[in-house]
């Protein structure tokens, strides 16, 4: 990992009042490299040699209690991970943007310049959280379609 990485992400945990420690920093690595959401499975192949299902299990949940991270259901209902905006905090997250599943390639996006409108509730209605979910074919899967169109 790169020096000025590892300085961000120490900073990033720190702001979140939790202890530097190496499984922490290689799942945050993992997350924050990808411009999708990634899966606990995909975290697994890839840094399990490293870091044992328990553990990975646990850091993530600190991470989605601290608002260092926001949980999204891919269309197998399989858990993703996104990294939340500067906003969020513990037990307090701001992620009201739209997510977008490809239906092809099963990756999730966090569309976050897309905000979501204010819902007004009928009386003794509470919102505590809001999500859109769009299903379609991302950028990636369209480019690849066009080429082999041509
Ligand atoms: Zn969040
Ligand atoms: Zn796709
Ligand atoms: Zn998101």
């Amino acid at each position: 990992m790169r020096e000025d990485k590892i300085k961000t992400f120490e900073n990033i945990l720190r702001k979140h009042g939790l202890k530097v420690t190496h499984p922490r920093l290689s799942v945050l690595e993992k997350i924050f490299n990808k411009d999708t959401a990634t899966s606990q499975p995909d975290l697994e192949r890839s840094i399990g040699e490293d870091i044992d299902r328990v553990t990975l299990y646990r850091v993530l949940s600190a991470f989605e209690e601290k608002g260092i991270i926001h949980k999204i259901f891919d269309l197998h209902g399989t858990a993703t991970y996104a990294l939340c905006s500067t906003q969020c905090k513990s037990h307090e997250h701001h992620d009201e943007h739209v997510h977008f599943t490809c239906s092809n390639c099963n990756s999730v996006y966090c569309l976050e310049e897309i905000t979501l409108p204010n819902i007004s509730t009928p009386s003794g209605f509470t919102i505590e959280q809001v999500s859109v979910n769009a299903i379609g074919i991302c950028n990636k899967c369209k480019t690849l379609k066009d080429a082999s169109d041509a």
